[in-house]
Order: C-alpha cells, then structure tokens, then sequence
C-alpha cells in the first residue's frame, strides 16, 4: 500500500486548462472526496488517475513509481485500480457471478481461485444470494452493488469513483452510502470518490479536495471545511453561507 502523489499536475485540451497546477497527498487506505460543481473538472483528474488520460504537465506518483508525467505514463492495465463509473456497463447475457469474475478471467486466475473470490466480494456487497441472476433481473441499486464487486474483485489498491450514485434515487443513494462504508472497512483501499453533492462527500469521506475551475479550493477533513470554510464562494457551496 502506498500513497497517492499528485504535484503540479495540469491538463488541458486544446491548449484551454482545464486542471490548473493541483497538489494533492492522498494516504494508503484514505477515503478521499474530489467534490466541486459540474465541469470543474474533477471527472478528468480521475480519468488521470486511472490512465485514461495523460497529464499535460506534472506527476502523478503511487508510492515511488511515477504513473503519468509529461515524459512517461503507465498504462491503465497495468496499475490495478479498481474504478466505477455513473454508467456502469454489466455484460447483459451474463450471470452476476460472471461479471462479478470477468476481470480475473481477462488476469487468467484459475477457477477455484476465481470463484472463491468472487464469493468474498459478493458478500461485501451482500448479494451472495443473487450470484446466478442476469442483470435484467436486478434493480438499479443492485446492479450498482454487481459494479462495485466487480471493481473489487481483483483486490486493488486504489479504487477510483466517478459519481456512482447519480443515477440512483435519494433513498438508494442513502442505502449505497452504507455499502461504500463497508467496502472501504473490509477491503482497506485508497478510494478517490468524485461527486458534485456536497453532503455525499461530507458524509463519506476522510478529506475532501474541493474543486472550482480546475483548480483546488480547500482540502481538508469535512469537520475543517464546515467550521472555517476557506471563502464565500466554499461557504455557499457547501451550504452554510448565508
Ligand atoms: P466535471 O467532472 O467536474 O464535471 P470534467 O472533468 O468532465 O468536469 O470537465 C472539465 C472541463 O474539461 C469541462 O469544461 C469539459 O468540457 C472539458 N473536457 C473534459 N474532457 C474533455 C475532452 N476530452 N476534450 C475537450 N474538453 C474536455
Ligand atoms: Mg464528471
């Protein structure tokens, strides 16, 4: 388990920055908000974070190994990041238990290692008992929890969210809360869990980096940000101006 490093990192598309000189530490085993309004964009640091995208300048580093710089960039496969994304794509012909071990068939993990952990992590979501259902068989909530164990299911130590709840109703979004707490608690990763609702990430995370035009406002525990909220523009955001 390491940390993860972000120092100066920028990004820009078309020469318009868009992640403007962000310095974050994340620890092994933190559960970290990146919360800001939409288009501030928080959905490219992850995707940075995963690989998907290549800084424009800066490092990103897991423990001493550098992921991304303007020089060198490790591809997604090879950093065994678990991620979820608002539109989680569920193979539709497949069982539960086969989309759950679909990424530990790709890593060619024997069967009975397979199923054992296919198991675990269904358990973690606690949906031991729908393991030979199709997706078309479950609800949104439950085929978000299939998501989730998939991501786990090849034991990573950074688990990257991009606004797993947004298509959820309220009451389920409250229901999934709790099963993010429990997956952070059994499995122990680093989670980088991006949202644009302010009482998600104040009441899921350690810290929370929050964001506005692509660059760092305030970072610290949600206690922090609610007592000595950095600026008007935090105060409001997070509900307590005025
Ligand atoms: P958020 O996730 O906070 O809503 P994003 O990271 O998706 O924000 O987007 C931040 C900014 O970057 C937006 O202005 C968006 O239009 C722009 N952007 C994101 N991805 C691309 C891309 N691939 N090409 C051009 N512009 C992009
Ligand atoms: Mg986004």
């Amino acid at each position: 388990m390491a940390r993860l490093i972000l120092e100066d990192v920028c990004k820009s598309f078309h020469g318009e920055p868009v992640v403007k000189g962000l310095n974050l530490t994340i620890e092994a085993g933190e559960f970290v908000a990146l919360l800001g309004p939409s288009g501030c964009g928080k959905s490219t640091i992850l995707r940075m974070l995963a690989g998907f995208e290549p800084v424009t300048d800066g490092t990103i580093s897991h423990g001493e190994h550098c992921l991304s710089s303007a020089k060198q960039h490790v591809a997604t496969e090879d950093r065994n990041f678990g991620m979820v994304f608002q539109s989680y794509a569920l193979w539709p012909h497949m069982s539960v238990k086969d989309n759950v071990g679909y990424p530990l068939k790709i890593q060619k993990i024997h069967s009975d290692e397979r199923n054992k952990r296919i198991q675990e992590a269904l358990e973690i979501v606690q949906l031991e008992d729908y393991a030979d259902r199709l997706p078309a068989q479950l609800s949104g909530g439950q085929r978000q929890r299939v998501a989730l164990a998939r991501s786990l299911v090849t034991e990573p130590d950074v688990v990257l969210f991009d606004e797993p709840l947004a298509n959820l109703d309220r009451h389920l979004r409250a229901k999934m809360e709790d099963t993010f707490r429990a997956f952070h608690k059994r499995t122990g990763a680093t989670i980088v869990y991006v949202t644009h609702d302010q009482s998600e990430a104040m009441s899921l995370a350690d810290r929370i980096a929050v964001l506005n035009k692509g660059e760092l406002v305030q970072w610290g525990t949600p206690q922090a940000l609610y007592a000595t909220p950095k600026n008007t523009w935090l105060a409001n955001f997070i509900g307590r101006g005025s």
